[in-house]
């Protein structure tokens, strides 16, 4: 991601204006999809949820409820008698309910715009590509994909059938995230020369995360990439070199077949370093910390759904500034955010671009930790 992709001033009011963009959808250019004929003038974004797991019920779609750009029209899920239940909390019609099976046939429903995809990892590409087939927008969660193959896939697919693909990183919408990457361009911070980060937690046995197949890899796919993403954006620069360790250290059986813990440092061009941990095996690391020059930022927690806290100490000046804004407003952001991509036809800052970046990475990441790359 290039420094010039982010917004450097961006306040609360910009993002106000982000939803009032969007409303005013009917002055700008049609999408190119199966959708385009129908008169966008004033329409919400009408999403398909694929997916009814905790950052779908619990997160996106009460943002969505909140949302001025977006309605919830359509469920994909395995559990028909779930889906009834938030179908009716939702007022989403009964035969706009989908399965796993039947999914194809959100082609022929004229009230669904976009999907959003929030099923394990490793599905992500196939649940991606087959929107993209029905002619539906796609917001994709993170990671990705679990292959880079898969990543490229996915851009393809959507990029044939003249759909966006916006990969889900909730920070780069966020407004503290966004004044912290205004602190460094700005040079508040003078020369940055070194990044830490680390998000990690004690995993409970017997989730989906534990499974390679179903994960693609430990805590780097989950939360690990938080920081790796971070460091991108928070550098504006691309990782030269890369050296990484993984490890296992509890034997009890979570760890059979992903790693426990992975750290790695990244070399950006500029010389700036960032060190960051990950963990499946303990509760609590979830920061990023900058060195500069001319003082020190911080984040802490940095990756929470709310909460985060925005602190620094530079020259004649501290920051201390905890986030005014509660979940799920990060996610409504999010929402409304892809809504003005889909109607003004431009492509979405996280686009699938920069979730095959990240793939890359993770696969260098691990290679250089000993195991198999993505
Ligand atoms: P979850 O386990 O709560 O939900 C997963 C959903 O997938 C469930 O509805 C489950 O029924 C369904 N599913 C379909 N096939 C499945 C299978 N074979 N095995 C297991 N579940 C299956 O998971 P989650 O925490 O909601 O995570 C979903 C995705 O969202 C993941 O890719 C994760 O990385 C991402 N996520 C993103 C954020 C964020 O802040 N952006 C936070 C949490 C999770």
């Amino acid at each position: 991601m290039a420094a010039e992709d982010f917004p450097m001033k961006l306040s609360r009011r910009d993002f106000s204006r982000l939803g009032a963009m969007a409303a005013f959808a009917g002055v700008l250019p049609k999408v190119e999809s199966q959708n385009a004929d129908s008169e966008p003038a004033a329409r919400k974004l009408r999403w398909c949820i694929v997916g009814l797991g905790r950052i779908s019920m619990d997160h996106f779609m009460p943002a969505v409820e909140l949302s001025k750009t977006g309605k919830l029209t359509a469920l994909v899920s395995g559990h028909r008698e779930k889906a009834e239940k938030q179908a009716a909390q939702y007022n989403v019609p009964s035969p706009s309910i989908y399965s796993y099976d039947n999914y194809d046939e959100i082609r022929q429903n004229k009230e669904i715009d976009a999907v959003y995809i929030a099923l394990p990892n490793s599905m992500h590409a196939e649940y991606t590509i087959r929107a993209a087939k029905a002619g539906k927008h796609v917001l994709c969660e993170k990671p990705m994909a679990t292959s880079v193959a898969d990543c490229k896939a996915m851009i393809e697919a959507c990029r044939k059938a003249h759909v966006k693909l916006m990969i889900a990183y909730r920070c780069q919408y966020n407004p503290l995230h966004l004044k912290a990457i205004e602190l460094i361009r700005s040079g508040a911070l003078g020369q940055v020369q070194a990044i830490e980060s680390a998000f990690g937690f004690n995993i409970k046995a017997g989730e989906w995360r534990l499974n390679k197949k179903l994960a693609g890899g430990g805590p780097l796919m989950d939360v690990g990439i938080y920081s790796l993403n971070a460091s991108r954006y928070l550098t504006g620069e691309e990782p030269g070199d890369i050296k990484a360790n993984s490890s296992i250290i509890d034997h009890d059986g979570r760890f059979d077949e992903v790693e426990e813990n992975d750290s790695w440092t990244m070399e950006f061009p500029s010389g700036i370093v960032a060190s960051c941990n990950t963990t499946y095996g303990a509760n609590g690391a979830n920061y990023f910390k900058v060195h500069g020059s001319k003082g020190t930022m911080q984040m802490d927690p940095a990756f929470n759904y709310d909460g985060m806290h925005l602190t620094a100490q530079l020259d004649g000046q501290t920051i201390d500034e905890p986030e005014a804004e509660q979940d799920p407003r990060d996610f409504t952001r999010q929402a409304d955010y892809f809504a003005d991509c889909v109607w003004s036809n431009r492509e979405p800052k996280t686009d699938g671009e920069e979730g095959l970046r990240d793939t890359m990475l993770m696969s260098q990441i691990y290679q250089s930790a000993g195991l198999r790359g993505l």
